[in-house]
């Protein structure tokens, strides 16, 4: 069986092999970087399925690290700081952190966080998840859609982009992360195809395209699947 790998971005090593001892002993397989540098090198080479990051790194601030990452990769990050600052909160989530914890931090609090974060990108992992909002449901597993019980006939790259929607229900997608994982991290940053299959997907599920009640624009930001 799979088990979730996480990636601990900490350059303190008593924090960082306190995170790594309680992960481990909760099932988790874990990588640890104590550098920006490194961190980016393992998140592409070995793509976890989540990073704890640090954002006081000595060679680079974490928040560099997170911008990078995720202009390729919509992988759950969750922010370990030592700063209380609110608006450096909200920045990291703006540029796409799942969550921010702040030092100190408890075991059960740090396992609650990585739960709720892994929470959507376990709907990758899960061949049976079946996604539903509504009347909509996504089956994994049978790469089938369904709206009201009956089958939504969508191309091969439609699906791909109403599952990848599904299966981070209720969080924006920039247009860049959807590219990336769509067509690859070196693919050209063009939104068109993107906004014609989009076009494509509406008439197919929604009732009045033009008032959607399922796939929401984040007008100049990307998309957004509805959560139930
Ligand atoms: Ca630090």
């Amino acid at each position: 069986m799979h088990k979730t790998l996480i990636l601990i971005v900490e350059d303190e090593d008593n924090i960082c092999s306190f995170i790594e001892t309680t992960l481990k002993a909760n099932n988790y397989s874990v990588i640890t970087a104590k550098k920006a540098s490194d961190a980016l090198s393992m998140a592409s080479s070995y793509t976890p399925d989540l990073m704890l990051l640090d954002l006081g790194l000595p060679d680079m601030d974490g928040i560099e690290v997170l911008r990078q990452v995720r202009s390729w990769s919509v992988m759950p990050v969750i922010i370990v700081s030592a700063r209380s600052d609110e608006a450096e909160k909200v920045q990291t989530l703006d540029l796409g952190a799942d969550d921010y914890i702040t030092k100190p931090f408890g075991t059960s609090e740090l396992l609650a966080r990585i739960r709720t974060a892994l929470r959507h990108s376990i709907r990758v992992a899960t061949e049976e998840a079946v996604f539903r909002v509504r009347g909509l449901s996504v089956d994994f597993a049978k790469r089938q859609v369904l709206l009201n019980g009956a089958e939504v006939h969508l191309t091969q790259i439609e699906y791909k982009i109403v599952s990848l929607l599904a299966k981070h229900a209720g969080r924006v997608l920039t247009y860049d992360q959807m590219i990336a994982e769509l067509w690859g991290p070196y693919a050209e940053k063009d939104n068109k195809i993107l906004r014609v299959n989009m076009a494509n997907i509406r008439r197919k599920i929604e009732k009045n395209p033009a008032a959607p009640q399922y796939i929401f624009t984040e007008v100049g930001v990307g998309y957004r699947l509805a959560e139930e």
